[in-house]
């Protein structure tokens, strides 16, 4: 079995746990965990997270907060264009001495007195070690851009051609003929796909 401290997101935090009141900075590269979004928007595994905090060890556990950066790559949801950003998260957790799970969450609120909910992550087995693998993880899962753009007022893609009107401003076509056949296939579509649906009607349960 893999020690706790073999992972990549393992963080000493022996010196501060059992120890009320003691603080031990993180400031540090950490690659990013797999699953952070998709080829589209999302972090590419491996790139680095930078982490910038401090584990403040209480009387049932530690309170880690830290500034989180990690490199987002993302496509214009106009205009397709790629975008490679730093995205920003500020994070509140809780590691707990006694793990319990994810009802551990509302005792983590009563004991930070904070007013936002926090997440609780376990220490490792002999309390020596905290992992940021997963915190990480469902940080930029949940901040991740759900509509990016490249600038808010891109003007996207010709409907027809595909062209980019951010760089052709004044690019039009001469088409009552092509609109009229769009519409036309649009039609026939929307009589295929009612027939399907009416077809897979789902019974009422
Ligand atoms: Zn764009
Ligand atoms: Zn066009």
């Amino acid at each position: 079995m893999a020690r706790p401290e073999d992972s990549a997101w393992a963080v000493s935090v022996a010196q501060v746990a059992s120890r009320p009141g003691q603080s031990s900075p993180v400031d540090a590269d950490f690659p990013a965990p797999s699953g952070i979004g998709d080829a589209i928007v999302g972090v590419t595994e491996g790139e680095p997270i930078h982490v910038a905090g401090a584990f403040d060890s209480i009387v049932d556990g530690l309170i880690f907060r830290a500034h989180i950066t990690a490199p987002v790559h993302a496509e214009c949801t106009r205009c397709l264009k790629p975008l490679q950003r730093d995205w920003d998260a500020d994070v509140t957790a809780f590691f707990p001495y006694q793990y319990k799970g994810d009802n551990a969450n509302e005792d983590a609120d009563i004991i930070a007195g904070e007013e936002e909910s926090e997440d609780s992550y376990p220490l490792s087995p002999d309390g020596c070690f905290a992992d940021l693998e997963a915190l990480l993880r469902d940080t930029f899962v949940e901040t991740l851009p759900l509509q990016p753009l490249c600038k808010p007022d891109c003007k996207g893609l010709c409907p027809q051609c595909g062209i980019n009107l951010n760089e052709h401003p004044d690019h039009q076509h001469d088409t009552t003929d092509i609109r009229f056949a769009a519409l036309a296939g649009l039609k026939e579509q929307l009589e295929r796909e009612t027939g399907e649906h009416a077809a897979q009607e789902p019974k009422e349960k």
